[in-house]
């Protein structure tokens, strides 16, 4: 008999990846449109496993349901894992899985991306020229050459940053909890304080987890650090930063430039199509009023070769959990 699988929140693009993977054809895909949380995780009946995506909510009673309901695996498609509540999954024995190696490249590449269009405001420059304004007005950036770049968290996505943003010629800072000394050498990375980065940077870019020690991490002083006309780049976590102060800074006119890929309070809103509605979120409408914010709705994940990376790793694993056998090294929570 297949396995039936329970996929909660899946776009078009997750249905296609999952096809093109070789040995998905096992498994019995059962492909919902909806999130997991306290409402929506009966649907799973039936299902021997549940693959869930960044928003999706599993705190101890939605995971105390899917046990219930007999699912067996908690499959995250996604490196972050901050919504499930780990200690219950343990308590229950419901063995939960993530895809901590799919291309960092993707989200790497997207960091940069948002500092290139941020910098050069490639974002107004696209709306003017189709509306047939020429002009250059308003539209200045700065050589990243020279300036300095401060990344904080150096992991797998963060080091890639870290190399990109050398190969423009800027100087980079490094701060991680646990840091790369052999790496920073090798590539000519200087790891300092925080607050050395944050006071020394032109660009801050985040890349580390979103952890009880990590959240809010960027705050009111964090920001009256930062350099007057400093950009600022979260592809990370939304919750990274307190919004709020943010704005506050945004409004003093001491920030440069804001590009996030993430939000604090995203759920519900990135991933979904709300044109033609009402936002009824008070704090992003701000944010998105102000010239020097680019933000995209999570996306930085989304390239061929991440899901691909992705789904095949959740179809090993399914598979292995099925037979029996351990799953692929480092995917275990
Ligand atoms: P990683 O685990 O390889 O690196 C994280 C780094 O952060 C590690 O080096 C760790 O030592 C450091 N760190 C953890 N806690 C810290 C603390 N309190 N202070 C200082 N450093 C600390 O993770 P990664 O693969 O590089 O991913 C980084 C983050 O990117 C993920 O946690 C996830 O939230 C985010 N992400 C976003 C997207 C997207 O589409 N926007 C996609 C993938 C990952």
């Amino acid at each position: 008999m297949k396995t039936t699988v329970a996929v909660y929140d899946t776009k078009p693009y997750d249905r296609e990846s999952f096809a093109r993977v070789a040995g998905a054809d096992a498994i019995d895909w059962r492909f919902l449109e909806f999130r997991l949380g306290p409402g929506t995780a009966h649907a799973a009946l039936g299902a021997q496993a549940v693959c869930v995506f960044v928003n999706d909510e599993a705190g101890r009673e939605v995971l105390e349901e899917l046990a219930g309901l007999g699912v067996r695996l908690l499959a995250l498609r996604c490196t972050g894992f901050n919504k499930v509540d780990l200690p219950a999954a343990r308590e229950l024995g419901l063995p939960v899985t993530r895809v901590p190696n799919y291309s960092p490249y993707s989200v790497a590449e997207h960091t940069v991306a948002l500092i290139l269009a941020l910098n050069r405001k490639l974002h107004r420059a696209f709306g003017r020229v189709r509306e047939h304004n020429f002009s250059l007005a308003g539209l200045e950036g700065f050589d990243l050459h020279g300036k300095t770049a401060g990344v904080i968290g150096t992991g797998r996505i963060g080091r890639l940053v870290a190399e990109l943003l050398k190969g423009f010629g800027m100087r980079v800072l490094g701060y991680d909890a646990c840091p790369a000394p052999e790496w920073a050498a090798r590539h000519g990375i200087v790891y300092t304080d925080p607050r050395t980065l944050v006071r020394e940077s032109d660009v801050v870019t985040l890349h580390l987890p979103l952890t009880p020690e990590t959240r809010h991490l960027v705050r009111r002083d964090t920001l009256d650090l930062m350099k007057p006309g400093a950009m600022l780049v979260n592809v990370s976590r939304g919750q990274l930063i307190d919004t709020l102060a943010l704005i506050r800074a945004l409004k003093s006119r001491r920030l440069g430039g804001v590009a996030l890929d993430v939000y604090e309070e995203e759920e519900g809103i990135f991933f979904e199509d709300l044109s033609g509605q009402v936002l009824e979120d008070d704090v992003l409408t701000r944010l998105l009023t102000f010239p020097n914010v680019l933000i995209t709705a999570h996306q930085a994940f989304l390239t061929r070769e991440a899901l691909h990376d992705i789904a095949s790793t959740t179809v090993e694993n399914v598979k292995r959990r099925t037979a029996g056998e351990p799953f692929l090294e480092g995917t275990s929570l």
